[in-house]
């Protein structure tokens, strides 16, 4: 029997807001633990929640990138449950009327487009930390996170393998970053995935029964507990045993999942309205105002640069994946007008000095008129591409522009035909075995001849020059 994997991913979004969901503490990060909670997040009795407009504003703008329909009486409910990290013993969120409904992300598959669809995306609060690995017998607790606002983001189960999760994951974080509503970081907690996963037998559509997957840091880690969790369960369903509905953790160390609890029914959290929070109808005027700040996300900006730039699907997807880089590329393209030139720079040397660094594109500290600044002195002759890949490593080291930094090292090539007659002639005179090759047709000599007069240049004659100097040298 075939087995088809079903999976259903439920990302958790920190939104950047500067203060928290219902109240107006700090959300800075790594602020003294418990220095920015209030009666409000702490749940003391009598301190009434209100609810951030920005963080809202937020929710508005993530639904209608996503296509989302978004919901007229906006409400919140109370979702129950003891846990030491909720100092109120519930949370606030959405139960029935989430924000936005029935939304979709693209995404490419098997070289076809798909249409993953949006479930709901409602608003709700963070809960705090745990910290466990303290010396001793004990843990501490730090409320900090509480009450910082969250965007859960839920699909439909229509992902059907964990290469196309793992797609849809870029896809969405990149249309996340382009909104600018939050740092989307997985290792630091402002993206989080539990990834929801069950296998049923192909062309059958009732669905199996789900595991949910939780504790995976990176979009790498989702894909990975995802291929193990299909394997699993499809050589326990083989060997005629039952998947039992639980959730499990994804061990990245060992490679595996592990059960964690079986799963909770939605009705042992007792949701019901938050007495404290008033529904109400959001007019539309709002809506059509942040609808104008949505700016082009990465879809359409594809298309454009395929469209305008001439870029390959290739090219196009990397230019587009990080909204800096998509930035950073058309204000290139501004003053250095051969974008598919530029494109290479930016996918070979500079994404390499991005990692090495660990740095995004802003941290690199090498300004778009700089890259071009380099460009153009390829393109004039004064240095040849090879020594521009070291010019722009010193110009990130330094900080100094390209012409500078080769003024400076003298690195400027010789172009001029007199001094490179005189080097040719001087490895004519020398290398007699390759020129008699050469003129017994043996044409790798000539590579060999010129390798040699760059040598004897120290890299820095042009090399088209040479190549007509010697030609003509050699057919004299
Ligand atoms: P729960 O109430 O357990 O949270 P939901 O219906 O809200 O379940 O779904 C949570 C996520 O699990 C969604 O992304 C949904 O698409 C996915 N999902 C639901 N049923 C299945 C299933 N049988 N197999 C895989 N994913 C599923
Ligand atoms: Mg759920
Ligand atoms: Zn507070």
């Amino acid at each position: 029997m075939q087995y088809e994997p079903v999976i259903g991913l439920e990302v958790h979004l920190q939104l950047a807001t500067k203060t928290k969901a219902f109240c107006g503490c700090s959300t800075e990060f790594g602020k003294r633990p418990n220095s920015q909670a209030c009666p409000v997040c702490l749940g003391l009795p009598g301190a009434l929640p209100k609810l951030n407009r920005e963080a809202f504003r937020y929710a508005i703008k993530v639904a209608l990138a996503l296509d989302c329909g978004i919901q007229k009486l906006i409400k919140f409910d109370r979702k129950n449950y003891y846990y030491p990290d909720l100092p109120k013993n519930f949370q606030i969120s959405q139960y029935d009327k989430p924000i936005a409904y029935n939304g979709s992300v693209m995404i490419a598959s098997g070289g076809i487009a798909k249409k993953i669809r949006v479930k709901r995306v409602h608003l709700e609060e963070d809960a705090g930390k745990l910290i466990h690995d303290t010396p001793g017998d004990y843990s501490f607790v730090d409320y900090n996170r509480t009450g910082i606002p969250l965007l859960e983001i839920v699909t439909e189960p229509d992902l059907n393998s964990p290469d196309e999760a793992y797609r849809y994951l870029t896809n969405l974080k990149s249309i996340l970053q382009y909104l600018d509503v939050s740092s989307c970081d997985m290792e630091k907690g402002t993206l989080r995935c539990d990834a929801n996963i069950s296998v049923r037998p192909k062309g059958v559509s009732a669905l199996g029964a789900k595991v949910e997957l939780k504790n995976m840091n990176s979009f790498k880690n989702v894909r990975d507990g995802l291929e193990y969790e299909v394997s699993r369960q499809i050589e326990a369903v083989s060997a005629g045993e039952k998947i039992s509905q639980e959730t499990r953790l994804w061990d990245a160390e060992k490679g595996v999942t592990a059960p964690m609890r079986s799963k909770e029914e939605a009705h042992d959290y007792r949701y019901f309205p938050e007495p404290d929070l008033v529904p109400f109808v959001e007019s539309g005027a709002l809506v059509d105002e942040i609808k104008k700040t949505i700016p082009e996300l990465p879809e359409a900006r594809m298309r454009r640069f395929k469209a305008e730039y001439g870029l390959s699907d290739y090219d196009a997807g990397v230019m587009i994946s990080d909204k800096l880089i998509a930035d950073y590329f058309e204000a290139c393209v501004k003053s250095y007008n051969k974008a598919k030139t530029v494109a290479n720079w930016i996918m070979g040397d500079i994404m390499a000095q991005l990692k090495e660094r660990d740095v995004g594109i802003a941290g690199l500290g090498l300004p778009p008129e700089g890259l071009s600044g380099l460009l153009k002195l390829i393109d004039d002759g004064t240095i040849s591409g090879k020594i521009a890949k070291g010019v722009l490593v010193e110009m990130v080291e330094t900080k100094k522009a390209a012409a500078e930094i080769v003024k400076e090292k003298s690195l400027a090539q010789v172009s001029d035909s007199g001094r490179i007659e005189e080097m040719v002639k001087a490895v004519v005179e020398k290398e007699a075995k390759s020129v008699s090759d050469y003129r017994n047709g043996k044409a790798s000599a000539f590579t060999f001849l010129v390798g040699q007069v760059m040598k004897e240049a120290k890299g820095k004659a042009n090399p088209a020059v040479v190549n007509q100097v010697l030609k003509k040298m050699l057919g004299a």
